[in-house]
This record gives C-alpha cells, structure tokens and sequence, in this order.
C-alpha cells in the first residue's frame, strides 16, 4: 500500500503544510482519510483521479479534517460523472451540512456519489479495506462524535488516531493490542512527553506524527526516532510511505 500524506498541518495552515489529509492506495483503489486540505486542488495538480476514489473517511466534524469536502464533492457530483465516491461521515452535522452539495436531479449531476453516518466499531469493508471506527473524546466538551480509525488491508495494518485530548487517556486501546505496520498520530493537544508514554507501549513497523503544534515540539519528538525499536517521521506534506 502507499501511503500519501497530503495535509500534515495542526488545525490551521502553515507555509509549508496543508491541512489534515491522507491518501492511501492499494490494488488500483484510492481512499482518503480526512479532507482538511484543499483536496480538488491538489487532485488537479497532482492527476487523482476521481474515478479510482472509492471512499472518503472522516474522523472528526473539525474544518481541519473535512473543509476539503465542499469543493471535492461539488466537482464529483457536478464534473464527475463516473466518480462512484462514497463518503463516511461520524456525525449527522456533517451529513447534513454537505446535503445540499448532493442536491440535484438525476438528469443534471452524478447520483451514484453518497454520504453516510459511521458509529463505533467496523463500518466498512468492501473486500480491499475495511475501517474499524475507535471513538475518543476530543470532542466531547461539545457533545459531538470523534474517532480514530484502525484500517486494514490484506495483511498490512494501520492506525490513525485522530485528534485526541490533552492528556491522551483517549489513545485508542487498539493501538496497544495489535502490531501496525503504520501507526499515525497526532501532537497539537498534548505535551510532546504524554506522546512519548504512549509510543513507548506500542508496536509498530512506522509511527508518522503530524498535525503538530507549536512547531517546537518536533525537536523533541524527532529524538525518539529509534528509542522504542521502530522508526519516527515527523510528517511533512507530500511525504509517502510504502507499507
Ligand atoms: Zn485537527
Ligand atoms: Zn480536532
């Protein structure tokens, strides 16, 4: 599987870095986790096609994570008539917010394209990937939905926490029981040191951590490459992984 990070930034855009976006790709199919990034834009410049687009996951009704959504699914439902992309949103907020995107007659625009809610638990699985939804309380004050997801593809193994809270009681438990082949987190709400608790008790081949802020914490995150047997990117946009 390759593994695009696209958007590597915290909650606003950088210079440098775009907000939250990352494609994977496996056996001629293209997913993508989360949509903070200008994602149209980027397909434009960089040739996605959105025909291979099979699904969009969301972790979380943040703009960083989802603003990409608007422009992405106006091009699918309006320009793309051979896009089948179906969408997997973790509140009804967001589903109906993006509703009058897909609001159309049948003879004008793409039908084949949908929303859908997710909840707790595997949600997803069309024989390539499936999608286990592990929900945490970084939206909790709030009252709404927020997962990270364990994805898995033929033997490969991933785990995308999501954004979490200051002090990471939510990082997800899964992420203690399995071995990953890639593990991605994040660091704008927590202390680089609470991170760290966490890493020294997981396995996995890769851990890729972005959405980081302030930006002084990745001196000290990029030290602990290696201290727990596996290796530590600090994420820049456009970085790829084979897994
Ligand atoms: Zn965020
Ligand atoms: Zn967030």
């Amino acid at each position: 599987m390759k593994v695009t990070f696209l958007g590597t930034s915290h909650g606003l855009p950088e210079k440098e870095r775009m907000c939250t976006c990352t494609m994977l790709e496996t056996e001629g199919k293209t997913y993508i986790v989360d949509m903070g990034a200008p994602f149209a834009d980027i397909a434009a410049r960089r040739g996605i096609s959105y025909e291979n687009i099979k699904s969009v996951f969301i972790t979380h009704p943040h703009p960083d994570h989802y603003a990409g959504l608007i422009v992405f699914l106006g091009i699918a439902k309006w320009h793309r008539r051979e896009s089948t992309v179906q969408v997997w949103l973790p509140d009804k907020m967001l589903v109906n917010g993006l509703a009058p995107i897909l609001d159309a007659s049948p003879e004008s625009s793409n039908m084949k394209i949908g929303t859908h809610l997710y909840g707790e638990g595997l949600f997803y699985d069309d024989g390539t990937l499936k999608v286990e939804a592990l929900p945490n309380d970084h939206m909790k004050n709030v009252g709404n939905k927020s997962y990270g997801f364990k994805i898995t593809a033929g033997t490969k193994k991933l785990l995308f926490t999501g954004d979490l809270t200051a002090d990471m009681h939510d990082f997800p438990q899964a992420a203690f029981k399995d071995e990953y082949d890639l593990v991605v987190t994040e660091c704008a709400h927590a202390a680089p040191q609470t991170l760290e608790s966490k890493l020294s008790n997981i396995k996995t081949k890769l851990c890729f951590i972005n959405h980081i802020y302030p930006f002084e914490k990745m001196d000290y995150l990029g030290a602990l490459d290696g201290k727990f047997g596996y290796k530590i990117v600090i994420g820049k946009d456009f970085d790829t992984v084979e897994i």
